[in-house]
């Protein structure tokens, strides 16, 4: 049983099976997601008997952080974790105004094969349980003493792919008597598994939802993206409006931008076309290479002249600063390296 993935109710039904009192439920939640505790033992307000019983089949500490690289360039860590199979994921520590951002993975690895994205180089290896996901949280937030107020399901994996362990994972962070996230802090980024987008809208939660667009044609999106041969943009765009209305949120398009192959004139045309009438927002972001990709990122004044374009066509947008060039920030590229043994441990 991993105890950990278990909202504060499921955790009552466990206990009562073992015999215990319901009230355990909310000093055990507490602990693993209030507290932060990563030892059964450390549980002191439990009695020894359930310690023990808890004991025989649970093992609460689910991950480690392997490695840590800091950028030279700017505030982001990129880490890599060991989970308890020893398979390897990543994700990104950022430092904003505002507070701690976190990049978190919700697979390792990913099916989805972008053509630009590393982590789907060796395709799925297995999805990640709500638990896995909170740790990630849990073991920053221990390491380095502070407190993540932001969240971005942007690591290695589809997030919609591992759909009923990531709506766990938003019910267990955002439990007040948990680390109570509020879900508005939480940003959500996918490849548009229209489908998911839709239930996901249906749950009426106020979760951010960011699209990785980052083309503005059918033909060209399939090139880059395998997704776009079941999905097409226009149905994508239906369920993103669909999933402003349900939370009355603001869409995000992230918009890679590949110079002469998605910033033509054309492009923006269609971009304006398909953005306009609802709430939506275009990031667009350098391309951060990846090897094999063949496209050519665009330069800083090319992305602001696409910039100015979207904008005169009432569209809103801004550039991403690309975080952590020198540290392979971009997704799946630390752990792929990893992997083939490129960067030293
Ligand atoms: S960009 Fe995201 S969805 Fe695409 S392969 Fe990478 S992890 Fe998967």
């Amino acid at each position: 049983m991993d105890i950990g993935s278990l909202n504060e109710e499921e955790l009552k039904a466990y206990l009562t099976g073992l015999g215990e009192q319901p009230f355990r439920a909310r000093q055990i939640f507490q602990a693993i997601h209030k507290e932060n505790v990563l030892s059964i033992n450390d549980m002191t307000t439990l009695s020894k008997n359930l310690r023990s019983a808890l004991l025989k089949d649970q093992d609460l500490d689910k991950l480690s952080i392997l490695k840590e690289y800091r950028s030279k360039v700017d505030d982001s860590v990129k880490l890599l974790y060991e989970l308890a199979d020893k398979n390897i994921i990543e994700g990104v520590l950022m430092k904003y105004k505002h507070g701690y951002s976190l990049c978190l993975s919700t697979q390792v690895g990913c099916r989805m094969g972008c053509s630009f994205c590393a982590s789907t180089k060796e395709g799925l290896v297995r999805n990640l349980t709500p638990y896995e996901m909170c740790q990630q949280i849990y073991r920053v937030e221990r390491a380095y003493g502070i407190n993540i107020s932001n969240v971005i399901l942007m690591g290695s994996g589809e997030p919609l792919d591992n759909y009923d362990n990531v709506v766990r994972f938003f019910d267990i962070i955002n439990s007040k008597n948990g680390k109570n996230l509020s879900l508005r802090n939480i940003t959500l980024s996918t490849s548009g598994l229209v489908n998911r987008i839709y239930d996901l809208a249906k749950r009426k939660e106020k979760v951010n939802l960011a699209i990785s667009l980052h083309a503005s044609r059918d033909d060209y999106r399939k090139e880059i993206m395998p997704v776009a041969r079941r999905y097409c943009i226009e149905e994508i765009v239906s369920a993103a409006k669909f999933y402003s209305e349900q939370t009355s949120s603001r869409i995000t398009f992230e918009y890679t931008v590949i110079e002469n192959l998605n910033n033509t004139d054309a492009d923006v045309e269609r971009l304006s076309k398909l953005l306009s009438g609802f709430r939506s927002h275009i990031n667009l972001i350098p391309l951060n290479p990846v090897d094999g990709f063949k496209g050519r990122g665009s330069g800083r004044r090319s992305m602001e002249i696409l910039k100015d374009k979207l904008e005169k066509r009432g569209l809103s947008v801004t550039i991403r600063r690309s975080l952590g060039v020198d540290i392979n920030a971009s997704c799946g590229q630390l752990r792929i390296k990893h992997l083939t043994k490129e960067v030293d441990f």
